[in-house]
């Protein structure tokens, strides 16, 4: 009886682990969607990494900036010249 009573139990577990990993599953879509995405390192605001520039700051730090910052830099750049 108690046999029984545990094999119900691990069958109620497996079914438990399956569930959270089918949730885990389905969150695992839009945080794909968020890999796009990217902060500006400038504004902080968040865009899609085809409308961010990237650069490679010293051996291993990427930078993304959006076009709205770097027209205000060239503009910053254009002020001083
Ligand atoms: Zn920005």
């Amino acid at each position: 009886m108690a046999v029984t009573v545990l094999a119900i139990l691990f069958l109620i577990m497996i079914g438990f682990i399956a569930l959270i990993g089918y949730k885990t599953i389905i969150k695992g879509g839009p945080a794909k969607e968020e890999l796009n995405v990217e902060k500006c390192s400038i504004c902080r605001n968040r865009f899609e990494k085809n409308l961010l520039m990237l650069r490679q700051i010293g051996d291993y730090k990427l930078l993304y900036f959006c076009k709205e910052c770097v027209m205000k830099l060239y503009a910053d750049l254009g002020l001083k010249n």
